[in-house]
This record gives C-alpha cells, sequence and structure tokens, in this order.
C-alpha cells in the first residue's frame, strides 16, 4: 500500500512561522544584513532632503541591492520581483516592496557620491575581523562591455581626415573663386584654411557667394560649393561637439559617449572586434576587493596613479606592497611608486627575457663606463654621449633619453648584426628607467617578490573570473561613467560578502 504524506493547502496554522525562523542560521543574507546594519550610514540618510511622503529606508534599500548582486540579479525589474516572491529578500526588506522605479532611482542618484565611503566601510569592518590586510595589495584590470550599442562608434582619427578633407576642398573653392573674380575677392585678407571652424567656413562660403554672383561657374564647383553651403558648418558643429566628448580619447560610443571602443579579450567572435567598454582596475588581498575604478583608457600602465590616489582617499594610508603584472611596469608607475614610498613588485616588459639573456648578445654586453659617461661596443669602440632627447608619455610625464654614438662603424664585420643604419650606431638610453628596472629586478627576485609573484595569480585573477563567469557580469546595465561606477561598487561589494560566506 502507498502511503503519502499529508498533502492540505487549506490547512490553517495556529501560530504562523516568521520569515526569520525560515531562514537558515548561515545564510549569506544574514552575513549582509549583519555586514550592513554595523556601518554607519549617515552619509546615504543625508542624501535624502526630508518633505513629501515618506521614503523607503535607505539602509534597507542598501540591503536589498548588495543582496541582489550577490544573488547575480542586477536587473530591477527582477530586484521588485524577488521582493514579492523570495523569502530572503522578504526577510531583508521587512516585507516592504519598493518598486524598480525606486530601486533604480535608489542606486543611480542616491548611492552617487556615497557607495565609495560605504564600500571603505565595509573592507575596514573585514580588516578588523582579520579577513583582509591593506598591507599588500595586487592589482591587475580588465575589460567590462558598456551597455552602449556596439555599432555606434566615434573615432577621432575620422574627425581629422574629415576636417583635413573640408580644408583642402575649400581651399580649392577659394582659388577657383579667387582665378574666376579676382577684382571681386581684391579687399580679402589672405585666408589661411588650415584650421578651420563652422563660423569660418559660413563666412568664406558666404565670401565665395558674393564674389561669383552673376558669373558663369564651373557645373562641378556649382555642385560642390551647394553641398559645402549645405553640410559644412552643421558637419563642423558636430565634429567640434564630438571632440569635446572625445577629449584625449580615441574614440567614443553616441549612445554611451562615457564608453571607449576597446579589445576586449573574451570577444565572441574571436576576432579582436572593438566594443565600447570601461577599463576596470582592482585591487585585491586575499581574493577580496580593497580597490576599484573605471576608467575610460584601455592601457592598464596609465591607470595606476589614480587607482592608488583613490586607494589613500578610501582609508587614507597607502599600501606598503602594490603587486601587479608587466603591463604597469613604466617609468612613470615606478616613480610614482617610489615617491610614494610604496615598494612595488611589478614586472617590465621583458623582465622573464632579460632574466634567460644570453651573455652574448651584441647590444646586451654594452660597457658602461659611468665616470667618462660612455660606452664602449662588443669592437671595443667608444660611444660618446651627444645629447639629450625628452620625450613625453600619454599621461604627460617627461622622460629624458640619453643619446650614445659611435665614432666610426665603416668596416666593423659585426655591422649586419649591430645596426641597420647608413649612419655610425646611435643609441638611447633611459638611465632611469635602468636605475628603476633594477630595483624592480631586485625586489621580483627577493623572497618576497618569489612569494608576491606566486600569489597575484590566485589573488587577483580568479576574482575577475568570479565575477565575469560565476556572476555573468560581462556587460554593464547602466550606461555613463558614474552610474556604471556604482554597478562596480555594488559588484565589488556582493563579491566580498559572498567570499566572506564562504
Ligand atoms: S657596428 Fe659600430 S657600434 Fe656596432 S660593433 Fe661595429 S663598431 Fe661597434
Amino acid at each position: 500500500m502507498v502511503v503519502f504524506k499529508d498533502y492540505n493547502q487549506n490547512q490553517l496554522m495556529l501560530l504562523p512561522p516568521s520569515l526569520e525562523e525560515l531562514i537558515e542560521p548561515n545564510h549569506p543574507v544574514r552575513v549582509v544584513n549583519e555586514i550592513i546594519d554595523n556601518i554607519n550610514a549617515d552619509t546615504l540618510i543625508n542624501q535624502y532632503e526630508g518633505g513629501g511622503t515618506s521614503s523607503y529606508h535607505p539602509r534597507m534599500l542598501l540591503k536589498v541591492l548588495v543582496y541582489s548582486y550577490l544573488c547575480n540579479v542586477y536587473s530591477s525589474r527582477k530586484m521588485e520581483g524577488a521582493l514579492k516572491e523570495n523569502i530572503h529578500f522578504m526577510w531583508l526588506s521587512a516585507m516592504n516592496r519598493p518598486d524598480h522605479n525606486t530601486l533604480n532611482r535608489f542606486r543611480s542618484d542616491r548611492l552617487k557620491n556615497v557607495l565609495k565611503e560605504i564600500f571603505a566601510q565595509v573592507v575596514k569592518l573585514l580588516v578588523e575581523s582579520g579577513h583582509v590586510s591593506l598591507k599588500e595589495v595586487y592589482t591587475d584590470g580588465t575589460k567590462i562591455e558598456s551597455r552602449a550599442n556596439r555599432y555606434t562608434f566615434v573615432w577621432g582619427n575620422s574627425i581629422k581626415t574629415n576636417k583635413a578633407k573640408m580644408s583642402v576642398q575649400l581651399q580649392q573653392l577659394w582659388d577657383y573663386t579667387q582665378s574666376v573674380a579676382k577684382e571681386e575677392l581684391e579687399n580679402t585678407e589672405d585666408v589661411d584654411f588650415k584650421k578651420i571652424d563652422s563660423q569660418k567656413v559660413k563666412q568664406t562660403i558666404s565670401q565665395i557667394d558674393t564674389a561669383l554672383k552673376g558669373k558663369k561657374i564651373d557645373k562641378k564647383v556649382k555642385q560642390k560649393l551647394n553641398y559645402a553651403r549645405k553640410c559644412w558648418p552643421e558637419n563642423l558643429q558636430k565634429y567640434e561637439e564630438q571632440e569635446k566628448i572625445l577629449g584625449k580619447r580615441k574614440s567614443f560610443s553616441k549612445t554611451d559617449p562615457d564608453a571607449t571602443f576597446m579589445r576586449m579579450k573574451e570577444d565572441h567572435m574571436k576576432n579582436g572586434q572593438l566594443k565600447p567598454g570601461y577599463n576596470l582596475q582592482i585591487s585585491t588581498n586575499n581574493q577580496y576587493i580593497v580597490n576599484y575604478s573605471l576608467h575610460q583608457n584601455p592601457t592598464d600602465t596609465t591607470t595606476l596613479e589614480s587607482h592608488v590616489e583613490r586607494f589613500k582617499a578610501l582609508y587614507n594610508q597607502l599600501p606598503e606592497a602594490v603587486v601587479a603584472d608587466a603591463g604597469y611596469g613604466s617609468e612613470e608607475n615606478y616613480t610614482i611608486m617610489q615617491n610614494a614610498e610604496i615598494q612595488a613588485y611589478i614586472k617590465y616588459n621583458y623582465f622573464d627575457k632579460d632574466q634567460h639573456k644570453t651573455k652574448n648578445t651584441l647590444n646586451n654586453n654594452l660597457y658602461y663606463n659611468k665616470a667618462k659617461d660612455c660606452y664602449y661596443c662588443p669592437m671595443g669602440q667608444k660611444m660618446s654621449f651627444i645629447r639629450t632627447k625628452k620625450r613625453i608619455t600619454e599621461n604627460g610625464f617627461e622622460q629624458t633619453l640619453s643619446m650614445y654614438q659611435a665614432i666610426n662603424c665603416n668596416g666593423c664585420p659585426l655591422r649586419g648584426q649591430c645596426h641597420k643604419g647608413k649612419e655610425n650606431k646611435i643609441m638611447e638610453v633611459n638611465h632611469n628607467l635602468n636605475q628603476l628596472k633594477a630595483r624592480a629586478t631586485e625586489l621580483l627576485k627577493s623572497e618576497k617578490g618569489l612569494y608576491y609573484r606566486k600569489k597575484r595569480g590566485v589573488d587577483v585573477e580568479p576574482v575577475f573570473a568570479n565575477i565575469k563567469y560565476n556572476k555573468g557580469f560581462k556587460r554593464f546595465l547602466l550606461k555613463g561613467l558614474c552610474k556604471t561606477e556604482i554597478e562596480t561598487g555594488l559588484l565589488a561589494l556582493a563579491h566580498n560578502f559572498a567570499k566572506r560566506c564562504a
């Protein structure tokens, strides 16, 4: 005989269970609840001006958002649904049911200036409980795609090319007018069309129109003039506005002007397609995120300074050591770290190659005489200092290069291997960078350095893997640098909570 357990949906309970009883003692939702209850939410509460109808409590909304990100729920409509169906959400919100608009407004507006501080408070609590240390941090970056449409690009180089074409065509129109109506243009000053703007184009076309009035004009010139009158001022105005948005960048997206086109490693087409996105930089310790920053520049090298400054702003202190890969090993970054008294366990390009280099390669075995400031080439020829050269990096950092030249390379049997130029060999040496590299090598090869190098791969890299593959966060939901930063902050908090619960 088959026996079924009692199943009666209409059975009433004398004492219905509370939500509190239904939640497991060590469930992650309890950790989120407890930690957020322990942070100081004054700055968040101060965002509210008062007046009007009552508002949902910001601490409750913050808990709901962080827990949603922890559960891989990023859409405000899905959060609204969870608040009606999921007992963990219902317990966290104490049965409050803010709708998706309220949740979205809270995420986009109220958290704008306060999330960084909340994040810092949570990390400080983790430091106090011994889960995290702020002494050494592992830094790395990844690109996260923007919400923007993938095919709405504006390229800085196209703007430059179009403007240059316009300059040339305007000059041609002007030259034609001078050849046909020289007398009418006699009183006008010499015009330079190398730099043009909408105002200048309008003025020039009006001058040309006046000069050519009543004259018999070539059909093609007439067409070009009509087109220029109709489109050029408008196009130039558009280019000026786009150049303002571009700033120092090379591209942006029309549907998210803050996003820059970057090469994404996990491109589904596997063809290295450029997509609009942001460069996310994080610092971790013990696989917890202790610092995050979003950048519009795709190169990691140029992001380290502002990333470290942000660390200082969050904790009012700097880390003692920064461990990063060769993407950060530049003269500028080494100098910044040295000035801030941070030990930089950062490889430079060719660090690994330098460790295995054979002693008899030509260019690596030049002897340097410091007292005389000259080199001796493998043929024993003196290479004297000739001049210094300055180079400015993308971030405005000035590099000084010393140039050395051999006296006579004619007839040298090693010339084919040594250099390809027709002149005597000239060599550029960055002495400051060489010193910084030597210091980096010393640190990287020390006992601590070897430990940090090993740990880097299992500290910061798995965090990206967790965010992108476990949490499925490969594309932002919101648009604009400010809002995507909020999303990053929530994601970082959710990651830390999940790690704390693990
Ligand atoms: S080519 Fe000039 S610099 Fe090179 S080994 Fe010969 S002499 Fe020296």
